[in-house]
């Protein structure tokens, strides 16, 4: 998480304030807490099986904190086990805007660009 106002990476301490620039970060905290908390839950549904419910959690994490790339990773893990591939890429390609070497997002384009040079090898003498 990075203060607003000078831009210096948060590091959870004894104060919600701002390290460099002493900002009160206390409601910044807040919601960043309660994204954390939704994407636990959305981890938690993902292990029942149900995608669906674990992807509106999710879906509020992003809503609230924007700027974490494990949700948009997971994201992208919810939508590809629910066949919308086209959303999963969107959603992986943002995890690694926000952090070029994520695992989860690198390894899952990596996938998905090895299958798809493949596919388009077996495509090109149909001109598809
Ligand atoms: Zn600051």
């Amino acid at each position: 998480m990075k203060c607003p106002v000078c831009r210096a990476t948060y590091r959870p301490n004894e104060t919600s304030f701002c390290q460099r620039c002493k900002t009160d970060l206390s409601s910044l905290i807040q919601i960043h807490d309660r994204a954390v908390w939704h994407y636990r839950q959305a981890l938690q549904l993902f292990t029942t099986g149900d995608y669906l419910a674990a992807q509106a959690h999710n879906d509020r994490a992003i809503a609230l904190h924007s700027h974490h790339a494990d949700f948009h990773a997971f994201a992208g893990q919810l939508r590809a086990l629910q066949g919308d591939v086209q959303q999963a890429i969107v959603a992986w390609e943002q995890a690694q805007q926000l952090e070029p070497l994520h695992p989860v997002a690198s390894k899952c384009l990596q996938i998905l660009t090895e299958i798809g040079s493949r596919e388009q090898g077996r495509a090109g003498s149909r001109g598809v």
